[in-house]
């Protein structure tokens, strides 16, 4: 047994070198993906980036047409080979569509896979997760009774009863609404870490991708972009779809001179690019931080805000920032929604520079 060999072992899940074409769109573009055990990764992208797809080709629902899935070390499909079909891999699926059986009650829809068990256990643990999904009342009900939310959260909780070493995951909370989807994916993940299944989620949102993800991999035109912890992606961004992904930002360009740009905001770190460069500069408006300053009114050749609506929790600023050898620039901030400045307020901009990314120009 080769170092790799064991590499490969370890992992839960394991997609190498996976492409994928329908007709002559080519929809993966050679997908490199590993899931540990009991690890939740999150498949996150755009819509119509190939998440779907290659959720779909991990559950062996798509023939695979290049590549290799391997399961706990062992090869279950190569090109155009299925070794092991969908129903025998010990894979839990729950889709955002997942038809649950009609005929059957929510308690016979959980406890379906367990057709291995004891009746009592079956029962027991059917109504276990049916408890933990907030589901507990419906254990008699059919599923032409339950709101596309509930339906949902049974499905789920059928996926997991067997206790699968991997949970394959589509958009599992979209019909919830806002203030269940909270509730139902913590208690998801409670259940997922409990069972210490291996998990690959499919979302386009980012906040879900971060509350659920140990590791998030995202997905732009069939690649994946950048794989790494919620954290990583968010703070350490390689590339600047990356950013944008996670929220909008302002932009900025300038030149790099003595490994420094200079913006309206002062200067901004750039040694690693090429002295000369044209940098992009991208600064997310939390990286803002402002305050208002006393100065007689006509100092509007200061910092000064030039609309400011308060949202809730933040407050969005639009201002207008001045900086030195007569550099202006239009930037939106976020901050704290108990501060609303009125407009033409000059202001100081202290700049969090965790919050500020500066890439290459040709990386836009
Ligand atoms: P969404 O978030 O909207 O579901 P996605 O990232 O999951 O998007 P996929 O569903 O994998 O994306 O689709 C990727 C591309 O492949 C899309 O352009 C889609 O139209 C195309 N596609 C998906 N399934 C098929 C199919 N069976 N036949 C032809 N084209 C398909």
């Amino acid at each position: 047994v080769s170092l790799s060999d064991l590499a490969t072992h370890a992992q839960t899940l394991s997609l190498r070198g996976v492409q994928h074409t329908f007709a002559a769109n080519q929809v993966v573009k050679g997908v490199d993906l590993d899931i540990a055990p009991g690890e939740v990764v999150c498949l996150l992208g755009p819509s119509g980036c190939g998440k779907t797809t290659l959720l779909r080709i991990a559950a062996g629902l798509e023939v695979l047409q290049k590549g290799e899935v391997s399961l706990e070390g062992v090869s279950i499909a190569t090109p155009g080979k299925r070794h092991v079909p969908p129903e025998k891999r010990n894979v839990g699926l729950a889709f955002q569509d997942s038809a649950l059986f009609p005929h059957l009650s929510v308690l016979e829809n959980v406890a379906f896979g367990l057709k291995h068990l004891p009746s009592q256990q079956r029962r027991e643990r059917a109504v276990e997760l049916l408890t933990q999904l907030g589901m507990r009342d419906y254990v008699d009900t059919y599923p032409h009774m339950l709101s596309g939310g509930q339906q949902q959260r049974v499905a789920l909780a059928r996926a997991l009863a067997p206790r699968p070493r991997l949970m394959l995951l589509d958009e599992p909370f979209s019909s919830l609404d806002a203030r269940l989807r909270d509730r139902i994916r913590d208690d998801t993940l409670h259940v997922l870490k409990k069972l210490g299944s291996a998990t690959l989620l499919v979302t386009h949102d980012p906040e879900e991708a971060m509350f659920m993800a140990d590791r998030i991999a995202l997905m732009r035109d069939g690649k994946i972009i950048q794989t790494g912890t919620p954290r990583e992606l968010y703070c350490a961004p390689s590339d600047p779809f990356v950013v944008t992904f996670f929220g909008d930002v302002n932009e900025l360009n300038g030149t790099v001179k003595g490994g420094k740009v200079q913006t309206p905001l002062g200067v901004v770190d750039a040694s690693w690019l090429p002295e000369g460069s044209d940098a992009h500069i991208m600064i997310r408006p939390e990286a803002l931080r402002i305050q208002a300053r006393d100065l007689p009114a006509e100092a509007h050749s200061h910092s000064h805000v030039v609309m400011a609506k308060l949202l809730g929790r933040t407050s969005l600023i639009h201002l207008c920032a001045h900086g030195e050898g007569g550099l202006e620039a239009h930037l939106h901030a976020r901050v704290p929604g108990v501060f609303l400045p009125q407009e033409g307020q000059p202001i100081d901009i202290d700049l969090d520079h965790s919050q500020v990314f500066v890439f290459p120009s040709s990386a836009h």
